[in-house]
């Protein structure tokens, strides 16, 4: 059981990259468990409207908030002002994520910079403004991240990506250890190949025969997963990385 609630606050979650790909399906997730939802997207908001017309469908309500996570000001006033109007979020979701591949001795310095700061400064950018006022809400909360199958094992040609998926298991640990005593809990999401337009489908038929399943996950399936750790049923488990990646090592 989480601490019993102090305040009559909904349980708002904020979840980035909401547009489209896996941000979307946890989005719709989310709201079919019946959590409000600001959705943050970065341009394309004909997409993100269309995920929270579906959104609202389950009875919640869904904002939309456009900001870039690489951009720190732009984040945490877009965040600020979104919590002043509604008041501080029970949970968030940072799943905005980019890749720029190279091998290593080719890589220039812009996609290893652009990489990390979108998807491992972007973890510190949307997070920390939230953290502080979910603290203040006194009824526990959720934080889940989303890693990757690179940040665990590597892969070749993505030094960049693999570093920042590495660094977003550390925080995530870490964040955990600092907020169990709150009821927040913080746990990772890490996916193996999933259909979404981050994959190639050279990349999608190099690496079907080395999954176990043969074949990519849907983002249903990861979504499903960050579903169950928003659930009143995950309320003891922090400070986790859960594979959804279809039994590759
Ligand atoms: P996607 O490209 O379909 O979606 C990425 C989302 O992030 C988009 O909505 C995009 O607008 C948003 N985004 C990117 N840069 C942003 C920025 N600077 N500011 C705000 N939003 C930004 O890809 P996806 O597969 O749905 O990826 C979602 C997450 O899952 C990413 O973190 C990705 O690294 C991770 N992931 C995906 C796979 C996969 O195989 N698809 C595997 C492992 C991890």
């Amino acid at each position: 059981m989480t601490p019993r609630a102090k305040t009559d606050s909904p349980r708002r979650v904020l979840v980035t990259g909401a547009s489209r790909g896996i941000g979307r399906a946890i989005s719709l997730a989310l709201a079919a468990e019946g959590h409000p939802l600001a959705l943050a997207y970065r341009s394309r908001r004909d997409a993100a409207e269309e995920v929270a017309e579906q959104a609202r469908g389950h009875g919640i309500d869904a904002t939309l908030l456009a900001f870039d996570v690489a951009d720190r000001d732009a984040t945490r006033n877009a965040l600020e002002q979104e919590m002043a109007e509604r008041g501080p979020f029970w949970g968030a979701v940072h799943n905005a994520g980019i890749t720029d591949d190279a091998a290593f001795p080719s890589m220039k310095p812009d996609a290893w910079d652009r990489v990390l700061g979108t998807n491992l400064d972007g973890l510190y950018n949307t997070l920390q403004p939230l953290v502080m006022p979910m603290v203040r809400r006194h009824d526990g909360g959720r934080i889940v991240t989303i890693s990757s199958l690179a940040g665990i094992i590597g892969h070749r040609g993505q030094a960049n990506y693999a570093a920042s998926k590495a660094g977003i298991i550390g925080a995530t640990k870490s964040l955990a250890q600092e907020l169990a005593k709150r009821g927040i809990t913080v746990n990772c999401v890490a996916p193996g190949l999933i259909e979404t337009d981050i994959v190639s489908e050279d990349a999608a038929k190099q690496i079907t025969p080395s999954i176990p399943m043969r074949r990519l996950g849907k983002p249903e399936e990861v979504a499903s997963v960050v579903a169950f750790l928003f659930s009143e049923g995950a309320s003891y488990v922090t400070g986790e990385v859960i594979s959804v990646n279809g039994g590759m090592l």
